[in-house]
């Protein structure tokens, strides 16, 4: 973070940064250049090193891309990092733009003439985003052009090495399934489609198949490194062999084969040879990969990535673990929400000070590997911002009478874990209490839906939303998104979001996760993680067994506006979190929950 007195100096480097750039671009005569928050893996976490955007902009959200022309430049975020923006963007270097209003590829083709080169990272741009950049530039008579180099790299003196962790081996203990199983399985669907390979560039697909994990970026346990998957039953693993002890290659079981990351280029040259089938996903896989298969003879196959649905499908040994995670996820929880109590009424307290708190809580567990992503402790009006995340520059005091809505989720070795939870700080109006209760709602609506076999998480997502629409209330983000086993905390393909057409199979775990945010007021969001499991009553329906395990705050419920099934489920919930965390409490910390789970 740039101290505020540095603030002026630091807002030179944008400048001298953007014109050391645009000598490179006349030199290599392109017009222009983008930049997208991206790396090779086109994942939610990216190392220090692909943090191109914060080294020209100065800006370090954690979503944007920029676009570089001769005479002027833009930066593309969305909403929730307009304050950030103005805060760390030089406005004599950059304009900041609503990125989708227009879109960044439709603001470049109004800014540029017929014949202009426009310059892009096919490394670090997805199949698909490519090919509609490439369409939208000819269509106004211009030309996208993939650099040879990131034009960032040669500028960027100090830029930070890429990652060297260890690679672990994610044992049979949690995984439940053994990598030569799980590559013998997909060769058979790339043979029943009469494919020959598929290449995996994403890191969370790569160590699921091969039962790796690593430290490689910030809050998702994963390694960067590819994937090659033949229809002959084996499997290439391209990693940096300096990060391989001597245990991987004995544990990676038969049918992997280990080649160093450097080896890419080759690796696909070979497989593409002889006119290969190649599926790649276009979303999830770079362009540089497809242009090199494609350059290499082989015909592709868009397809979806073959280890989305088998990872989504929890097995049991997966399940287990993720179930065990969430009863010590939720003794941290009981811990942290009486530490908020029990402190916001004595001293001031900070959403700063409640993030440090819940990491110290959950650190004390041997199995803890970090968060799965950076804590959302929202007070007051931050809470109304979506995917707020506390920094020095808005860091509130958590005040009387107001609420904190405080969303995080924590590694395991046995799984991943995302839950929030609004409290009060103080006594709450009878409107929190009115618009609380709404959204506990539509989220109790979720955990008890029964729903046949086949139906999708778009159809499910109105269940939850009515409770709010009836009182003309709505929010602008999906109610749940998938989880993984000691993997990605947002993982597909499924989710409960309007117009998602994934079908839910028993053991996918997806979030449930209804909000409500009044702008310069209040947020509330209401979490838990869910499995879905085959009903116990009838036949070919499903339905979903909450796996979160912690209190709702009771001073925040209105109970009248509940009807006799929602307080049930409620206080059967309640007695269930009482019955299944108090063995594993303090005395002290019991006898809290015991208040906080009363019946209601
Ligand atoms: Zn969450
Ligand atoms: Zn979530």
């Amino acid at each position: 973070m740039n101290q505020p007195d540095s603030k002026a100096e630091a807002l030179t480097a944008p400048r001298e940064r953007i014109a050391a750039l645009r000598t490179v671009l006349a030199a290599q005569r392109l017009d222009g250049f983008i930049l997208p928050l991206a790396d090779e893996h086109l994942g939610e976490f990216i190392p220090d090193a692909s943090k191109r955007l914060a080294w020209l902009t100065g800006f370090s959200g954690s979503a944007g891309s920029a676009i570089v022309l001769a005479d002027k430049a833009a930066l593309f975020i969305d909403g929730r990092y307009t304050l950030q923006a103005a805060q760390e963007i030089d406005a004599e270097a950059f304009e900041v733009r609503h990125f989708r209003k227009p879109p960044p590829t439709e603001w470049l083709t109004q800014q540029i003439a017929s014949g202009a080169r426009i310059g892009y990272d096919s490394r670090i741009t997805s199949m698909r985003a490519a090919d509609q950049l490439v369409a939208a530039l000819k269509d106004v008579g211009a030309h996208a052009e993939p650099v040879i180099a990131n034009p960032i790299d040669a500028l960027w003196a100090d830029r930070p090495a890429l990652p060297l962790e260890p690679v672990e081996l994610h044992p049979m203990e949690f995984s439940g399934r053994s990598a030569d199983d799980k590559i013998a399985a997909l060769s058979e669907e790339l043979n029943a489609k009469k494919i020959d390979a598929a290449v995996l560039g994403q890191l969370d697909s790569v160590a699921w198949l091969f039962n790796v994990r690593g430290r490689d970026v910030a809050n998702t346990p994963v390694v960067q490194s590819f994937a090659i998957l033949r229809a002959d039953g084996s499997a290439d693993f391209l990693v940096d062999r300096r990060k391989l002890g001597p245990e991987i290659a004995a544990g990676l079981g038969n049918r992997a084969r280990i080649r160093d990351i450097s080896e890419l280029a080759e690796a696909l040259a070979e497989v593409a040879s002889g006119g290969a089938t190649i599926a790649i996903d276009p979303d999830r896989t770079n362009a540089w990969i497809r242009d090199r298969l494609v350059g290499g003879g082989a015909t592709i196959k868009p397809l979806p990535d073959p280890t989305a649905l088998p990872r989504a499908r929890k097995n049991p040994v997966e399940i287990a673990g993720m179930r065990a995670a969430h009863v010590r996820d939720g003794r941290a929880m009981v811990q942290m929400l009486k530490w908020i109590g029990d402190t916001a009424s004595t001293r001031r307290l900070t959403e700063l000070d409640v993030v440090a708190e819940l990491e110290n809580i959950r650190a004390n567990d041997p199995r803890h590997r970090g968060p799965s992503f950076d804590t959302i402790a929202g007070a007051g009006p931050n809470g109304a911002i979506v995917h707020y995340r506390p920094m020095l520059a808005s860091n509130r005091a958590l005040e009387a009478g107001s609420l904190l809505l405080l969303d995080s989720g924590a590694q395991y070795l046995d799984g991943t874990t995302d839950i929030t939870r609004t409290v009060a700080i103080g006594q709450p109006s009878a409107e929190m209490k009115r618009h609380y209760t709404l959204v506990l709602k539509a989220h109790i609506a979720i955990a008890t839906a029964r729903f046949p076999k086949g139906a999708t998480g778009g159809q499910l997502d109105p269940l939850a939303r009515q409770h709010l629409w009836r009182e003309g209330l709505d929010y602008d983000h999906g109610t749940g998104h998938g989880v993984g086993a000691y993997l990605g905390v947002h993982e597909g393909p499924q989710r409960i979001a309007v117009g998602d057409a994934t079908k839910l199979e028993p053991g996918m775990i997806i979030s449930n996760e209804p909000g409500l945010y009044l702008t310069d007021r209040y947020g509330i969001r209401t979490e838990n993680l869910v499995l879905v499991r085959e009903s116990a009553e009838i036949e070919d329906f499903l339905e979903f067994e909450t796996i979160t395990l912690a209190p709702y705050d009771r001073a925040l419920i209105a109970r009248d506006l509940l009807d006799a099934r929602e307080t049930a489920w409620l206080n059967a919930y309640h007695a269930q979190v009482r019955d299944t965390l108090s063995p594993q409490l303090s005395e002290a910390n019991a006898a809290w929950l015991r208040e906080a789970t009363a019946a209601i």
